[in-house]
């Protein structure tokens, strides 16, 4: 039967043999004389308890660690009874998907829809990757941002040529004139 108490000093949990109990102890950590109380005093891990007997000069090897440090679960991270993560963030897919869509087949207005499809899509995938979005809306958002890459650069490619177009008819007008 062994004694477990708290050093006073640094808090670390040492062991004596009982027949020691009312006696000083150095802490072999801090070196701190500690009374020895007459029964255990310190919560004791139950698979460290009932000790081998060990000699009174052989320092204390095994220190518990306090209960409270054990549990300290990350608080922002929620799981169900089955283990599976809950995204907080949900995915965008839909509405990225519907960017896409209306920059391609609609008017896409001073490529704002296509624009916008682009830049959702390519934020939402990395937070997808990055395992802080619903993975589940990954493919409506990879579609939905091609899909705006796709009517932004048709559309930017039209006004080039239309804006070429002006230009070269304004400077042929020029020449001609
Ligand atoms: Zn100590």
């Amino acid at each position: 039967m062994s004694i477990e108490f708290q050093c006073k000093q640094c808090l670390s949990t040492l062991r004596v043999p009982s027949e020691h109990a009312g006696k000083q102890a150095k802490c072999p950590k801090c070196e701190f004389i500690n009374m020895i109380p007459m029964s255990t005093t310190a919560p004791v891990d139950s698979a460290n308890a009932g000790g081998t007997g060990n000699t009174f000069t052989q320092p204390p090897t095994d220190f518990s660690q306090p209960k409270s440090q054990t549990t300290d679960a990350n608080p922002y991270q929620s799981t169900t009874a089955g283990g599976v993560p809950q995204y907080t963030v949900a995915h965008r897919g839909g509405l990225i998907l519907a960017l896409g869509i209306i920059s391609l087949v609609g008017c896409n207005c001073f490529l704002v829809p296509g624009i916008l499809a682009w830049i959702l899509g390519a934020s939402d995938l990395s937070k997808i990757k990055a395992g802080r979005m619903d993975p589940s809306g990954e493919s409506l958002t990879r579609v939905g941002m091609i899909l705006g890459i796709v009517s932004t650069g048709f559309y930017a490619l039209m006004g080039l040529l239309y804006f070429a177009m002006a230009v070269a008819s304004m400077a042929f007008d020029g020449g001609n004139f």
